[in-house]
């Protein structure tokens, strides 16, 4: 079976040699499937310029065997970094790259005792994630079929949006739908806010009942084929009152704004930009409260990040989320969210559902 894998190492074997690296510990799941394909819950990949081995423990052994082709499986023995320790050590290679993001600081000690002395161990942040941000042309495929997933839950949902249902049957019958159309589950909580708990941006569903004449933010987002969508969208249960209509258009004006600004080139701060300057002129800048969006993938949030003052410049293959939104404490919040690749000379929206305000 021809798999992307063996090129994704192939690209991550260039960037050790530039790094001057002899081996890269990999020990971040999603960062280690990228690279193999091994969904088992525990191990560690050691990419070397040559070749890599997969550290697994006796539980996974013939999973690993089964889902990764030209990966040596060395089987775990003792500790797992214990084991990585003496393999890397029985290499007699020096330079040992590790993300500092990924490693605890319990680990580090652990490996750095199996080691020894002569191995060097250096910082090497984000390699795989550079990789993992250009998406190749399969994982954009699955990624839209993701965000259909997700937008077709999303308009589904409505009609249950009726006074006395509370969040948390709204929130089980959005993961339980995501569920029958083959997500393997949600990319993270459900949120679902009814009317002041909107406000709160990342609200955790409740036994609150819907009443007429609220908001309800929803923000939803399935796993399928192992690839995330995200998206928010926010209704109103009656007629809207106009204050509630003008924070809407501002918000999608935002977001319509940063979308525009979307490009290959362009600094993720300048996108971020674009939104606050819309809401500024509103007057609603103070309420919002967080960044405009982040990368999305094989995890919900990676990079980049699109957030104030961030000079990386997007790229084709880039998966973003562009979610302005504004909450106003004691009244409620409104978010717009959807998800964008950048492509080498046109942006691409993969969530397909309606953005102007619905009042049910
Ligand atoms: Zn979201
Ligand atoms: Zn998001």
């Amino acid at each position: 079976m021809k798999t992307p894998f063996a090129q994704r190492r192939r690209a991550l074997q260039a960037q050790l040699a530039k790094e001057k690296l002899d081996y890269l510990v990999v020990t971040h799941p999603p960062d280690w499937y990228y690279l193999s394909g091994f969904t088992g819950e525990s191990g560690a990949l050691l990419v070397s310029r040559a070749y890599a081995i997969l550290v697994t423990d006796g539980r996974f052994t013939v999973q690993a065997r089964e889902e990764t082709s030209g990966v040596k499986i060395h089987t775990q023995k003792g500790s797992l970094p214990e084991s990585i320790g003496k393999l890397l050590l029985a290499t007699g290679k020096k330079r040992v790259g590790f993300d500092p993001a990924r490693v605890t600081v319990a680990e580090f000690r652990s490996l750095k005792k199996a080691a020894g002395q002569s191995i060097q161990w250096i910082p090497a942040p984000g390699l795989v994630n550079s990789l993992r941000m250009q998406k190749d042309p399969a994982e954009l495929a699955q990624m839209r079929k993701a965000a259909i997933l997700a937008g077709d839950v999303v308009s589904g949902v409505l009609k249950l949006l009726k006074p006395g249902v509370r969040e948390f049957e709204v929130a089980g019958e959005i993961e339980h739908r995501m569920r029958k159309r083959g997500a393997s589950g949600p990319a993270f909580e459900t949120i679902v806010a009814f009317g002041e708990r909107s406000a709160l941006p990342h609200a955790r569903p409740t036994a609150k009942r819907l009443r007429k004449n609220e908001l309800v933010v929803l923000d939803l987002g399935a796993i399928l084929g192992h690839y995330c969508s995200d998206i928010t969208r926010t209704v109103y249960v009656g007629r809207a009152p106009a204050r509630i209509r003008r924070w809407y258009g501002a918000v999608l004006e935002a977001q319509a704004a940063a979308i525009a600004a979307v490009a290959n080139g362009v600094p993720c701060g300048d996108v971020d930009k674009a939104a606050r300057q819309v809401l500024a002129g509103h007057r609603l800048e103070q309420y919002f409260v967080h960044s405009t969006g982040h990368g999305l993938g094989l995890e919900v949030h990676e990079d980049p990040r699109v957030a104030r003052g961030q000079k990386r410049r997007l790229e084709p293959g880039n998966v973003i989320t562009i979610e302005p939104g504004v909450y106003v404490e004691g009244v409620g919040g409104i978010r717009i969210e959807d998800d964008v690749v950048v492509h080498a000379n046109r942006t691409e929206i993969l969530t397909r559902v309606e953005r102007d305000l619905i009042e049910l």
